[in-house]
């Protein structure tokens, strides 16, 4: 199999078989993000895919789960994307289910119509990169997406029946701005139903250009006590029923819950974390600039 660059794979895929279909991402400039700084996009050509495909259909010929490769795979047309589809389905088809990385944007360049026609092909889970309700966060970290285009673009996938689990970085607003993204965030979430939300918690690594932000005063990040608290007002204010996950190295208190069922029982948990500990009692045994990249 090839691959051009270090791959970046949701945990949930650890199973799965991946296959590249594209190199880096084409946005590129979110502040937090290091990931694919020095790598150029690029698509990787048909005939690499279906080199990569044979190999896989005599090593994973039961696998049933395939993940697409790359920052933002999503956004190749829709032509391309069906003749992806169509050839994992030749050489692998026993493979139930295709899956990848969107951006919001990605989804905007395709209709509904299309987006029916690659459910039907397989392509039936897409993780996507919400971050946060908060458009002033969104745009101070050039997202290059507000909460309505979610909501919009998200909107266009449930209709055609594609499944999608969903990111929050808590912290993207700040000091002092956790209570509001939570707040914006969960009203953006509880006009969708992703299958599931995966909350991660503002880490700044090395090479994220928001680092030298924080080291010019440009930007302040949230505590350890905000971001709980920042957890805790969204977890209060949605309102359907999905899954909701913390379960990442960056997490200070992993859990993975249902909603609405589990939603008192992690509150409880949280506000007793927030009574009961202090930021001294928290430095102690995290220190969150430890946290090795992902
Ligand atoms: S966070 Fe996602 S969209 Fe933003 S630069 Fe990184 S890979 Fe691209």
């Amino acid at each position: 199999m090839h691959y051009s660059a270090p791959v970046y794979r949701p945990p949930g895929e650890a199973n799965s078989i991946l296959l590249e279909v594209t190199v880096g991402c084409t946005h590129n400039k979110c502040e937090f993000c290091y990931v694919y700084k020095d790598i150029s996009f690029s698509v990787s050509p048909m005939e690499q895919i279906e080199k990569d495909l044979k190999v896989a259909s005599l090593r994973f010929p039961e696998n049933k789960r395939i993940y697409l490769v790359g920052g933002n795979p999503f956004v190749l047309p829709f032509e391309k994307l069906k003749n992806i589809a169509v050839m994992i389905n030749k050489y692998l088809p026993k493979c139930e289910v295709i899956t990848t990385f969107a951006r919001i944007s990605d989804i905007k360049n395709k209709t509904v119509v299309q987006l029916k026609e690659l459910k039907k092909l397989g392509i039936s889970f897409i993780y996507v990169g919400t971050e946060s309700g908060n458009d002033e966060a969104l745009r101070f970290m050039k997202k290059g997406i507000t909460a309505a285009d979610s909501v919009e673009q998200l909107k266009k996938l449930e209709e055609a029946g594609i499944r999608y689990f969903a990111m929050y970085l808590a912290g993207l607003g700040g000091h002092r701005n956790g209570e509001k993204s939570a707040i914006e965030t969960a009203k953006m979430f509880n006009q969708l139903s992703p299958r599931g939300i995966g909350i991660m918690s503002l880490t700044i690594y090395d090479n994220a250009p928001l680092k030298k932000m924080v080291e010019n005063g440009e930007f302040v990040q949230a505590t350890e006590l905000e971001l709980i608290k920042e957890i805790a007002v969204f977890i209060k204010n949605l309102n359907i029923s999905t899954t909701v996950t913390t379960q990442h190295i960056v997490s200070l208190i992993p859990f993975k819950v249902k909603f609405p069922e589990d939603k008192e029982q992690i509150m409880g948990r949280l506000m007793d974390f927030l009574e009961n500990t202090s930021e001294e009692q928290i430095s102690q045994n995290f220190d969150r600039k430890n946290i090795r990249s992902i």
